[in-house]
């Protein structure tokens, strides 16, 4: 494949965890290109490669996961958190439905 290596795409580094399933499961050292066929072009078995988008799969799953989701704004009254019950304002502000109570999420 001579064409290939050419046009090799250098790209953002690979995502450390990539790096690590990379050389764990298919034995590459490294998945930053290398310009060079030897290096950059890898006799991998399918099973391994499998392997590999599992475990790949699997972490971002896994990372996807992770509190990076807003936290539950609730009423500071009547401590009301269903959505239904609280109207935002045009100001950033929030109407409880449930005791009237109008406060400002932001605060604390
Ligand atoms: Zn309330």
């Amino acid at each position: 494949m001579p064409e290939q290596s050419a046009m090799g795409h250098p790209g953002p580094p690979a995502l450390p965890e990539l790096e690590s399933i990379a050389k764990r499961v298919l034995g590459i050292p490294t998945l930053e290109t290398r310009s060079s066929d030897s290096l950059d072009f890898h006799d991998v078995a399918v099973w391994c490669v499998r392997e590999a988008l599992e475990q790949a799969y699997a972490a971002g799953r896994a990372g996807a996961g992770t509190p990076s989701e807003s936290p539950a704004i609730a009423c500071p009254r009547c401590r009301e958190s269903d959505h239904d019950q609280l109207v935002w304002d045009d100001d950033e502000h929030i109407t409880c439905q449930s005791c009237g109570a109008r406060f400002d999420p932001s605060q604390h």
